[in-house]
């Protein structure tokens, strides 16, 4: 079995999938359509999984007698809230929803990669159990916490789990690798600012704004207030920071 000749033979299918992908993002946790085409291929190909996993989620299961080790492979299928404005056949149909971060090509991948292994498992040639997960909501809405906490992690006991990233800066064909923690997750972070005094610095006085200066070692945010009324003693803000002059 030449497996580089087996990628080539679906290559322009999975292209089909990446475009069809696409063209139906859908939001985290909102991933009815994209969980009902995995699981549409899943039967086509018939290849057992679990679901529902965090609502949408899918495990499928490639699983031999006596494996050496369990490994999973893991995508996401969400899109983001997001206007796409190209002009491919291909483009979103849905208003304000696109696959911008490139989930709908991880996902048409891993759907390749289930396809040529199951060929494998069909004729006996796995010798580990491979698990191939579908994850949603991975734009900070916390699919895989969700999916922990439905307690993924401990009913399937995974040897390792891979995923990928796309990462556009890098040339095609290169591979980027780090040891160590990669691809975190942002955090968000509310300021909440007790007034006593303004101490308007004069540097920070933008578009009639009332800027204050808040230190924090060892650099400088400038905070802006949502309003143009001035502070008076007592008031409450929610404050967006915004790095300035750093
Ligand atoms: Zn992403």
């Amino acid at each position: 079995m030449n497996l580089e000749n087996q990628l080539n033979n679906i290559l322009n299918e999975v292209i089909q999938w990446r475009h069809q992908i696409h063209s139906r993002p859908e939001l985290a946790f909102e991933e009815y359509e994209t969980s009902k085409f995995i699981q549409q291929k899943l039967q086509e190909w018939e290849i057992p999984y679990d679901f529902p996993l965090a609502g949408t989620g899918i495990v499928a299961k490639l699983e031999v007698n006596n494996p050496k080790r369990r490994l999973a492979f893991r995508t996401e299928m969400d899109a983001l809230p997001i206007q796409e404005m190209s002009q491919k056949p291909y483009r979103s149909i849905y208003e304000g929803k696109m696959h911008a971060c490139g989930h709908d090509g991880h996902l048409a991948a891993l759907l390749g990669s289930v396809k040529i292994i199951n060929e494998l498992y069909k004729n006996n040639l796995l010798k580990n159990s491979i698990y191939f997960i579908f994850q949603p909501a991975e734009e900070n809405e916390g699919g895989a916490k969700r999916m922990i906490e439905e307690g993924f992690t401990t009913r399937y006991n995974f040897d390792a789990i891979y995923a990928i990233h796309n990462w556009p800066e890098l040339p095609q064909g290169i591979f980027g690798l780090k040891s160590g923690p990669i691809m975190a997750s942002y955090d968000r972070f509310l300021i909440r600012f007790f007034f006593e005094r303004c101490t308007c610095c004069n540097a920070s006085s933008r578009n009639g704004y009332n800027l204050c200066c808040f230190f924090v070692y060892p650099k400088c945010i400038f905070l802006c207030f949502e309003d143009e009324s001035s502070p008076r003693k007592g008031d409450f803000f929610y404050i967006n920071p915004c790095w300035n002059n750093l």
